[in-house]
């Protein structure tokens, strides 16, 4: 039994090179350099030069089991080849990263790695504060606590709002920050955020549903939803 499962066993080079195999039939075999990196989140990159084919992998899969790094090391062959990813590769590894306690040590990761920039809450026109204690009395009766609250660095027009859990803080478009955009909008963006303090992600499967039924339900309770978000069409 010992030598059998000393012969199952493979090193991370020698996984990526028996995908390499599959992927490349004719191929020469290129060297492999697979490096475990302490990023800040669950990011991989490879690349290929002189014939040496290099992985940085996120030391969160450093202890991954074996079909884990196999399915990652399909990803980064299949991205580095222009190859499609095969779905039961990229569904396997999406599942690992959903699990909780892989989500927990992520979690953890960006909270001791990740640096954050957060302004303050006072902008040119608006304070996130007083503008977030005001909601909180009128939907939440005054019973959330205020995470981090800050404008984005950039006036974007995309990411209007987000909520960032491993921070603690909710980040605001600067474009709501002056006089030709109507309040209305910015209340309904901080609702929507506080909204997800709340209801946290339902990270059954291997899909997020950062929206689920409930939250919808909730976000009727605010009133001008419709003038709201016609309001956001127009930025
Ligand atoms: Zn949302």
């Amino acid at each position: 039994m010992q030598v059998q499962s000393a012969l199952l066993f493979e090193s991370p080079e020698q996984i990526y090179a028996r995908v390499f195999r599959e992927l490349r039939p004719r191929t020469p075999m290129p060297t492999f350099v697979i490096h475990y990196r302490r990023f800040a989140n669950a990011n991989s990159f490879i690349r290929m030069r002189d014939g040496i084919i290099e992985a940085r992998i996120t030391d969160v899969l450093q202890g991954a089991p074996a079909p884990i790094q196999e399915a990652l090391a399909w990803i980064l062959l299949a991205k580095l080849f222009r190859r499609e990813i095969p779905p039961a590769a990229s569904d396997r590894y999406r599942r690992w990263m959903n699990r909780s306690d892989v989500r927990r040590h992520l979690h953890l990761l960006r909270q001791s790695r990740g640096r954050k920039y957060i302004s303050g809450p006072q902008g040119q026109h608006h304070n996130l504060d007083t503008l977030f204690e005001e909601l909180n009395q009128r939907f939440f009766h005054g019973l959330m606590g205020r995470p981090e609250l800050g404008w984005s660095r950039t006036v974007s027009r995309r990411l209007l709002g987000h909520f960032d859990p491993s921070h603690n803080a909710i980040i605001i478009s600067r474009v709501f920050d002056s006089p030709s955009v109507p309040r209305l909008a910015l209340e309904y963006v901080m609702f929507h955020e506080m909204l997800h303090l709340q209801h946290p992600v339902d990270h059954s499967g291997a899909r997020r549903c950062v929206h689920t039924r409930d939250f919808r339900a909730a976000e009727k309770q605010f009133p001008q939803l419709k003038e709201a978000k016609a309001i956001l069409k127009t930025l």
